[in-house]
Parts: C-alpha cells; sequence; structure tokens
C-alpha cells in the first residue's frame, strides 16, 4: 500500500477551493495552510500556458524530513503517510530545513505541522478533504500500489512531472501535464 495523488493541471482552474476545505478539515489556525496554489508559466510566446498547481508535502517516499528530526516526531505510518507526533516535536526546524518543498511550517504552540493526506478520513474510506471538495474533479487520490486503482491507471496513461525530482526525495504527488 502506498498513498499517492494525481493532479491534472490542465483542468486545475487555481480556485484555493482545496486550500479552503484543508483548513475546515483540520482546524489550521488563521493566516496558516497546509496546502496551496501555485501559478507557473511554462513555453515560450506566443505558445505560453499558465499552469496552477495545488501543492502540499509530497509523503515522499526518501524523506530527509525523518531522516533528520531528532526525536523520531517525524515519522511514517501504513501507505506511506508522512505525520508528525505533536507531543514528540520539540520545535528544533531541523525538518523544515530539510524539506525540499517547504511543505512544513510552524504552529503557533511550537510544534511543526504539515498535510497528512487526511488519513483519519481515509481510514474510513474518504478521500482527502481537498480531493473531495475539487469543482474540476482534477485530484486523484489513492494506492499507487494498486495497478487498478484510479490513481494508478491515470498516472500510467498521461504525461505527468514531480516537482524537485534532483532532490531525490521520490514525491508520490504527480502533476499531469
Ligand atoms: Fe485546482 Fe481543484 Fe484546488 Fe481548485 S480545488 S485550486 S481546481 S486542485
Ligand atoms: Fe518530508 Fe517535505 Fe517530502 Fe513532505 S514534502 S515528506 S515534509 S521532505
Ligand atoms: Fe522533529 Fe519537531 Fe524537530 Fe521537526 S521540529 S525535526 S518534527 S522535533
Amino acid at each position: 500500500m502506498r498513498y499517492g495523488m494525481a493532479i491534472d493541471t490542465r483542468k486545475c482552474v487555481g480556485c484555493s477551493d482545496c486550500v479552503v476545505a484543508c483548513q475546515t478539515e483540520n482546524n489550521i489556525e488563521h493566516g496558516y495552510a497546509r496546502d496551496w496554489i501555485t501559478e507557473t508559466v511554462e513555453g515560450i510566446y506566443p505558445t505560453m500556458v499558465l499552469e496552477h498547481r495545488s501543492e502540499r508535502c509530497n509523503h515522499c517516499e526518501n524523506t530527509p524530513c525523518v531522516r533528520t528530526c531528532p526525536t523520531g516526531a517525524s515519522h511514517v505510518i501504513e501507505g506511506g503517510i508522512i505525520k508528525v507526533t505533536k507531543h514528540e516535536c520539540i520545535g528544533c526546524g531541523a525538518c523544515i530545513e530539510s524539506c525540499p518543498y517547504d511543505a512544513r511550517y510552524f504552529h503557533t504552540e511550537g510544534w511543526v505541522d504539515k498535510c497528512t493526506f487526511c488519513d483519519h478520513r481515509v481510514n474510513n474510506g474518504q478521500d482527502p478533504a481537498c480531493v473531495s471538495v475539487c469543482p474540476t474533479y482534477c485530484m486523484y487520490f489513492g494506492d499507487l500500489d494498486d495497478k487498478n486503482s484510479e490513481v494508478s491507471k491515470i498516472v500510467a496513461s498521461r504525461k505527468w512531472k514531480v516537482l524537485a525530482p534532483e532532490a531525490g526525495t521520490k514525491p508520490q504527488i504527480f502533476y499531469l501535464t
């Protein structure tokens, strides 16, 4: 079992519904977010394309954030989801420094927070909150080890990229292009 996500950059309109859904579902403090929207321009004039991307922790297979954590607060759970145990986090910031995606932030209570792939929902057979509200249905979540899952099929049938592949972290979020 390896959870992952595919996000179709051709269908994402940058509406930020996924960001608001995450903030609401996970009671994120005002002014903070576990996911965010990035806009980049791809191509050369006159065939340029504006790309919106919904970004979050990539739940990497090779995890500098887990390796550098001195207390074990950052850890991997079943399905390859990377989590932080609040009461074991001493707020040293090593994981934040080591993440190439800037996917973590300091909670005002002194621990580090990030996307959990909404594992509390996934354990109940639901999609992560962001996926469940996307109005263009451009997000796919599921088991990448299951060749018959929707996410595996779309990753197998479309061109895709991962962010910062040079970092060697083996991200589990695939941006369909
Ligand atoms: Fe893109 Fe869907 Fe997020 Fe809107 S909700 S920004 S369409 S991924
Ligand atoms: Fe760790 Fe950053 Fe990868 Fe998430 S995106 S697993 S925080 S290195
Ligand atoms: Fe681990 Fe917390 Fe330090 Fe991050 S801030 S490396 S989770 S102890």
